[in-house]
């Protein structure tokens, strides 16, 4: 048996899960205003494969004051209540501790050296907002789960269940799509300073953290290793990440722009006791830290295994790589990849006909579209 199989294998019509009470949650959307177009693209994607249904409500987060034209454009695309947040001042900025000028000629240094975003200021403080201040904004104290969403992603499947109540159910704490290898540039001594705060903390190595350390091909992750390119492959094994105890972690995170998750953890003791800690680190200003090892890092750390939860039967789509779950029941995945047709690593290519044609069908495709 499937430790963490697919919370629903069925076909079943969506109204039947509607019918039911909702959980206490919330679907969360960062955006700039000029992001309009992808924003309501994406969220009239999850209105058609979801929230039709189940009318979730949707916040809308923005480090600036909201374009009406944007505000007035999701409004109309939201069928559950649509909120405006401007995120406040001290959640996306230098804590005080890090001084300005010095942190951006560590970000000119990242940008020479070719570290992802590693030039770009607002990059940083999304990283450490999404890593940290976001748990604590008085607009998500009302709910116990969040989704996240990104303008531009794109769900490819009918989803006829809700996945709030599922990981209520099955008492999941965070739940994913896809997991990838972190780009070893962008955060040199982050696993350093995660293995730090387990030791000071007395914190065991359990199979979930020691799974971090394993050779891919041996990862419990449900992850498609074999689409990685072969040279950020090689980079990545050959870029040193390991902790004090000569444990070395393999990279292995999941890829944030996706989550299901339960606030009460992130906004609990531990976790943000380890934001504090590798805030005081500067690492997301001096190196390029991401929202996504630092979730994973601490997922695996603080979380039994069977706490986490493999979305395998969403398809999803962010570029460059996608999702998509096989149509077979029990929902294994089907294969998971990067179309990239010229080969420079933008993965640009993607379209529901050759996913189509590589086998990724939606168990729910045919049923919905005769039900609506
Ligand atoms: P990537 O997926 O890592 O390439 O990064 P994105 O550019 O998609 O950024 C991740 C998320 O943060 C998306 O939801 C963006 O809309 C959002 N985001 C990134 N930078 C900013 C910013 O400066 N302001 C705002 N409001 N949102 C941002
Ligand atoms: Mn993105």
């Amino acid at each position: 048996e499937d430790l963490d199989a697919p919370f629903s294998t069925q076909c079943q019509d969506p109204r039947v899960a509607a019918a039911q009470p909702r959980e206490n949650a919330v679907l969360v959307m960062l955006a700039r205003n000029s992001e309009k177009d992808e924003a309501r693209d994406t969220i009239a994607n999850i209105e058609a494969q979801f929230n039709q249904w189940f009318h979730y409500p949707v916040l809308f987060l923005n480090n600036e004051p909201w374009d009406p034209e944007f505000v007035r454009a999701l409004n109309r695309t939201v069928s559950g209540p649509a909120m405006f947040e401007v995120i406040p001042q001290e959640d996306w900025s230098y804590p005080s501790w890090i001084d300005p000028e010095a942190a951006q000629q560590s970000m000119a240094r990242q940008q020479q050296s070719g570290v992802w975003n590693g030039g770009k200021e607002s990059y940083h403080h999304m990283c450490r907002f999404y890593s940290g201040t976001f748990y604590t904004l008085p607009a998500l104290q009302p709910y116990k789960y969040y989704w996240r969403l990104e303008p531009g992603v794109r769900y490819t499947c009918a989803i006829t269940y809700d996945p709030f109540t599922a990981m209520a159910a099955h008492n999941k704490t965070y739940g994913f799509t896809t997991a990838l290898w972190e780009e070893p540039l962008t955060c040199p001594s982050l696993f350093r300073a995660v293995d730090a705060f387990r030791r000071a903390h007395h914190l065991p190595t359990t199979p979930s953290w020691n799974a971090l350390l394993t050779t891919p091909s041996h990862s419990p992750i449900p992850s498609p290793w074999h689409w990685y390119p072969l040279r950020r492959l090689r980079a990545a094994l050959h870029t040193p990440h390991h902790g004090a105890s000569g444990d070395r972690w393999n990279l292995c995170h999941y890829w944030s722009n996706f989550e299901i998750a339960d606030l009460d953890f992130f906004r609990g003791g531990a976790y943000q006791a380890l934001f504090r800690h590798l805030d005081a680190h500067g690492g997301f200003y001096h190196e390029r830290w991401g929202d996504a090892p630092v979730h994973s890092l601490a997922v695996h750390l603080l979380l039994p295994a069977a706490r986490r939860h493999h979305f395998a039967d969403f398809g999803y789509h962010h570029e460059p790589f996608f999702q998509c779950p096989g149509n077979a029941a029990g929902g294994q995945l089907r294969g998971a990849g990067v179309f990239d047709d010229d080969g420079n690593g933008n993965g640009e290519g993607w379209s529901e006909e050759r996913a189509g044609a590589i086998g990724c069908r939606c168990r729910c495709l045919d049923r919905r579209k005769r039900n609506n």
